[in-house]
């Protein structure tokens, strides 16, 4: 009899496809690592960033700076762990000076960011920050529709400010607060 593939196996192989397709050379010469994803498999929740910092390049980890303690203390605000949820970014080299990503660099790893989603297949995709929106939620404006569950070709999402724009903006602060503590409402609404 043939052993099931594992989710995380999966994730595995789309992780190893990223590397033998050498996506995105440029980024992957100047970055110190491909910073994958992090948590569960089998997370009902998938945080989606914009790209690796400083942190996150050295460690090969999603947000584990300053934006990542922040996401960490808001998880806990809605008793969750890391480990419950997944945690990954559009794309998945640092840019160098941690400058924007390029239009380019974001459609190149689109396709894996989708493969991941389809492997883990959570009730609710939480994009941070206008980069993964606008990959994932095509011509929306995030002032207008952050903390609004969008459902779209099949999948729920719910926009975000980033945390790390959130994080010296006390009013922008407030509001991500406030979002966050909608998800496990509106968790239990996609049940
Ligand atoms: N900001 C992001 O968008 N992603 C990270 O992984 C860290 C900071």
């Amino acid at each position: 009899m043939t052993k099931k593939t594992t989710k995380a196996e999966l994730l595995e192989k789309i992780k190893a496809d990223i590397l033998a397709q050498k996506v995105c050379p440029g980024l992957a010469v100047s970055a110190t690592q491909l910073v994958f994803g992090d948590g569960s498999p089998d997370a009902v929740i998938v945080f989606i960033g914009e790209a690796p910092g400083k942190n996150e390049d050295l460690q090969g980890i999603p947000f584990v700076g300053a934006a990542g303690k922040f996401l960490n203390e808001m998880l806990a605000s809605i008793n969750l762990k890391r480990a419950d949820v997944y945690i990954t970014n559009i794309v998945k080299y640092r840019p160098p000076e941690n400058r924007d990503p390029l239009p380019d660099e974001k459609a190149a790893f689109l396709p894996f960011l989708r493969a991941q989603l389809e492997v883990i297949k959570p009730k609710l995709v939480a994009t941070l920050g206008r980069h993964s929106m606008d990959a994932l939620l095509p011509g929306l404006q995030i002032s207008q529709v952050h903390g609004q569950p969008k459902r779209y070709q099949g999948q729920v999402y719910l926009p975000l400010f980033h945390p790390a724009a959130a994080l010296y903006n006390g009013g922008l602060r407030q509001t991500l607060v406030d979002d966050f503590a909608k998800i496990p409402r509106i968790l239990a609404q996609i049940n």
